[in-house]
């Protein structure tokens, strides 16, 4: 049974309430979920779990279940057995679920001032990084520093757009514009618009506007394959 996919809409909810659906050997899956599950390269949310005692469930990761809009949050060894049908509070890691919106947020606008196609990305809260297929001369530290902050101080409000594949066909021109194809059969597909910057499928959570992010440094250019020359960064106000 798919749960509802609370970050989808907003990704500042820090606490909701769901029932138990089901407790496997994976994990709890609920009503409906905060947590964002690893994918796209972004790491699983954090947390906990409060039942009606007050006592609370650590939710050490978060990952995609057995089919569609599935999640299962994974406990803490030893934590004590949800029933199904119970009613639980969720809570996400707000400061370590921020760090990774904004890193996230900050690759979008990195992959438009590096102009070559994405082979790889990863984020975690305290750091993340895009792999390009480039000469690896081409990559200058300085330059895609600059750039990237010169972007975030412009303070850009950014959107999730929600658009069917029969839209997508009817404007192949929005298609050639993206710098990763849109997947299709699911009927729509989730984009994010940065006006006047970015405008691609992803299902991530991000901030609601580019200039939350701050700044970033790039802490380390190399070679990590033929096609894969990566960049990693980190936020600058993170150490
Ligand atoms: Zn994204």
């Amino acid at each position: 049974m798919p749960t509802e996919l609370l970050f989808r809409e907003d990704a500042y909810l820090r606490t909701t309430t769901a029932q138990v659906l089901a407790v496997g050997e994976r994990g709890i899956e609920l009503t409906r979920t905060i947590f964002y599950p690893l994918g796209g390269g972004q790491a699983g949310d954090t947390g906990t779990l409060r039942r009606a005692d007050g006592s609370t469930v650590p939710v050490i990761d978060t990952r995609k279940g057995e089919g569609p809009d599935r999640v299962v949050h994974v406990p803490a060894a030893g934590a004590a057995a949800l029933t199904a049908g119970e009613s639980v509070t969720l809570e996400i890691d707000w400061p370590r679920r921020y760090r990774l919106m904004r890193l996230h947020t900050a690759l979008h606008l990195m992959s438009c001032v590096v102009r070559a196609p994405v082979t790889g990305g990863n984020i975690v809260p305290e750091r993340a990084r895009l792999d390009f297929d480039i000469d690896l001369n081409q990559l200058d530290a300085e330059h895609i520093e600059r750039e990237t902050n010169a972007l975030i101080a412009a303070g850009v409000a950014t959107e999730t757009v929600w658009i069917t594949d029969a839209q997508l066909d009817a404007q192949p021109e929005l298609v050639k514009t993206m710098s990763v194809a849109p997947p299709r059969g699911a009927g729509q597909v989730r984009l994010l618009r940065i006006a006047g910057i970015d405008l691609q499928p992803c299902g991530g959570t991000h901030v609601a506007n580019i200039g939350e992010i701050s700044g970033i440094k790039v802490v380390r250019v190399r070679n990590e394959g033929k096609h894969n020359k990566r960049v990693e960064i980190v936020l600058s106000d993170n150490g």
